[in-house]
């Protein structure tokens, strides 16, 4: 079958295989064929040389494409030959003999041929199948580009039917353009009998289609150039997909180079590894095997490597270039610290994402304190890339800590002025009436003494004496209920609230120093009413001792605040897990100047217990078995709705 005809691949099919009425057709014509010759070779004197037409019978049967009928037609002829050779000669000569057995010859080479050359059509025509089977667009266009060959997958790809494209220049039909260099590609093509690459070409509707093709170039006998088969596969949306993400990896880069805060790409490959280890050798509760094994987050810091970082990163780790900072991520973590250590149950829990307050060590070994957020990759088994971005705010944590102190210092000398202010006023306002007692104390001794003792004088000057001690108790009396600090404010007030404000306002030192607070206040907690002010001091003064207490301790840090009914009214409880109150000074705890915090005054419990008290309410301590204080106090409910202003 030549392929200089345009031709639908589905025709090749036809061909090797007749529809059955025309084979029938075929058959009904060779056997009335063959008849006529039989009759003619046996009652008509043109004898064997008719025998020859029995040729196109087996050509005829060929038609059919079946085998049988080629061998059936074929054997039959013979037969007929023979038998009409035996009528007419009856005792056969050698001259009609030779004949007869060339005519036998004939039929026989005939069929032989015929059937060798429908064993090639099969063979194209199962081929032809397939091309019409397959999903990829296959065309063959001649050496002047004209369409010859167009299947199914062409008429998708490209949208026109096989009778609309057969005939029809390629290169016009499919506007193709060339992704690389045309005259390379047809010099591969000539070259080698191949080419592969990408066109760009437009579908039926105008729209571009990106199609990767396979061309071959096909040859005659003599290898001329005679076709070309181009086979190609719809790659738009691959390509579309790919440029996109190109796009989406740029646009990341760009993010990435230029934020203005610290950005880190790392990869938690190892540290993956080493965990899954773990869990093979029975680790399963990895929170209480880093509490156990505290080395082990050092180790794992060290299995992260940075891979990545960006110019605000070289800025805050004071670096000159990338190099510098890209390795294992343990150079840039203090040694103490365990916040790594949340990252790695973060990492185990699959939870995507870890973030919060740690330190970190920049190149000159200084420390700096930052926030982190570390984005796990999710429902992926890659943690080759994991960013983690981190702003510094040591900048801020120090203006913080030096505001804290600073109020301290202010409070510490508002605290000494009050005193001193106080110790002068009395000084002043006793002295007066003191300084008369002694005049008048004088006087009075000095008329008795007399050797006539004016009774009368030293009467009068004891009654003035009477009269300025009783000055300068009230005085006393007055600087006492200032110093008391009676309450003046009454509210209800909720605990909970007060107990959040507190802690904003304590939130510095309880991060710098890793406590965890915990607030439990019953259902049944009755409300408070009170100087709301006042009792948030005391709030305020016993969690901040308690912060103190827990700072120098190693074990967990947790500050527990409760809140319950109880038989005095509501009982607060302040817990720690600190150094507990030392032996030395618990029986004048509350005693006013006693301290153990150089630099402390010693005045915060004892102010605290004369707030608590002044509501009608207890302070008291305890110390607990497991080590740390807990300060209790009561506030009874009716007692202090009573308290007047
Ligand atoms: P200051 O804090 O100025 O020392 P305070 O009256 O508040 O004054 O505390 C007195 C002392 O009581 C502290 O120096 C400390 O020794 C002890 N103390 C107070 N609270 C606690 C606590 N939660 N745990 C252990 N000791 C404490």
């Amino acid at each position: 079958m030549s392929l200089n005809r345009p031709l639908h691949s589905r025709a090749y099919a036809t061909v090797a295989h007749p529809r059955r009425g025309a084979a029938a057709l075929l058959v009904v014509a060779g056997a009335a064929l063959a008849l006529c010759v039989f009759l003619v070779d046996s009652f008509t004197s043109l004898q064997g040389a008719v025998a020859v037409v029995y040729l196109v019978v087996v050509l005829i049967m060929a038609a059919t494409g079946s085998r049988r009928a080629i061998i059936g037609s074929a054997v039959a002829c013979m037969l007929l030959t023979t038998l009409a050779f035996l009528r007419v000669h009856g005792v056969p000569t050698l001259e009609p003999a030779m004949r007869c057995a060339v005519s036998l010859a004939a039929i026989a080479t005939t069929a032989v041929l015929a059937l060798r050359n429908r064993e090639r059509m099969v063979t194209i025509a199962g081929q032809a199948r397939l091309i019409e089977l397959t999903h990829d667009s296959i065309f063959v266009r001649d050496m002047d580009d004209v369409i010859v060959l167009w299947n199914a997958g062409a008429e998708q790809l490209y949208g026109w039917t096989a009778n609309e494209a057969l005939g029809r220049r390629a290169s016009e039909l499919l506007a193709t353009a060339f992704a690389g260099d045309r005259v390379k590609a047809d010099a591969a093509l000539f070259r080698d009998g191949r080419w592969e690459g990408e066109l760009i070409q437009e579908h039926r509707e105008g729209r571009v289609v990106i199609v990767s093709v396979r061309c071959a170039l096909l040859r005659d006998e003599r290898g001329a150039p005679r076709m070309i088969l181009e086979a190609g596969t719809d790659v738009t949306a691959r390509r579309a997909a790919d440029a996109a993400l190109v796009d989406s990896e740029r646009r990341y880069r760009g993010i990435f180079d230029t934020a203005r805060f610290s950005l880190w790409e790392e990869d938690y490959t190892l540290v993956v590894e080493r965990l899954a280890e773990l869990r093979e050798q029975g680790v399963v509760e990895l929170a209480s095997y880093l509490e156990a094994h505290p080395e082990f987050i050092r180790e794992a810091a060290g299995l992260v490597r940075v891979t990545d970082i960006n110019e605000a990163t070289l800025r805050m780790l004071g670096a000159h270039s990338r190099d510098q900072l890209i390795g294992p991520l343990d150079r840039f973590l203090p040694a103490t610290d365990r916040t790594f250590g949340q990252v790695l149950l973060t990492v185990l829990e699959g939870n995507g994402l870890a973030e919060g307050e740690t330190h970190m060590v920049n190149l000159k070994g200084e420390r700096l304190t930052v926030l982190f957020a570390l984005s796990m990759p999710l429902g992926t088994s890659r943690y080759d890339r994991v960013l983690v971005s981190v702003v510094d705010i040591s900048d801020r944590k120090r203006a913080e800590r030096a505001l804290i102190s600073m109020q301290a210092e202010l409070a510490q000398a508002a605290r000494v002025t009050a005193l001193g202010e106080m110790s002068a006023s009395i000084a002043h306002e006793v002295n007066q009436p003191l300084a008369a007692i002694v005049t008048l104390g004088e006087a009075a001794l000095r008329w008795l003494r007399r050797p006539e003792p004016d009774l009368t004088e030293a009467c009068d000057a004891i009654e003035r004496v009477v009269h300025d001690a009783r000055r300068a108790g009230e005085v006393v009396h007055r600087v006492r209920s200032l110093a008391s600090k009676e309450p003046r404010q009454h509210v209800h007030f909720d605990l909970g609230a007060l107990i959040n404000e507190s802690a904003r306002l304590l939130e510095g030192e309880l991060t710098q120093h890793h406590i965890v607070l915990e607030v439990d206040i019953a259902r049944d907690a009755p409300m408070p009413r009170g100087d709301r002010v006042q009792l948030q001091q005391v709030v305020v003064n016993l969690m901040g001792n308690a912060i103190r207490a827990m700072s120098a301790v190693y074990r967990p840090r947790v500050l527990l605040i409760r809140g319950r009914a109880s038989a005095e009214g509501l009982l607060v409880e302040v817990e720690d897990t600190g150094t507990g109150i030392p032996e030395h000074i618990a029986p004048h705890l509350f005693d006013a100047f006693v301290t153990t915090r150089g630099g402390g005054m010693g005045m915060g419990l004892a102010i605290c217990r004369t707030t608590v008290e002044s509501h009608g309410g207890r302070l008291w301590a305890t110390n607990r078995s497991e080590g740390g204080a807990i300060f209790h106090f009561t506030l009874p409910v009716a007692v202090a709705e009573e308290v007047r202003a």
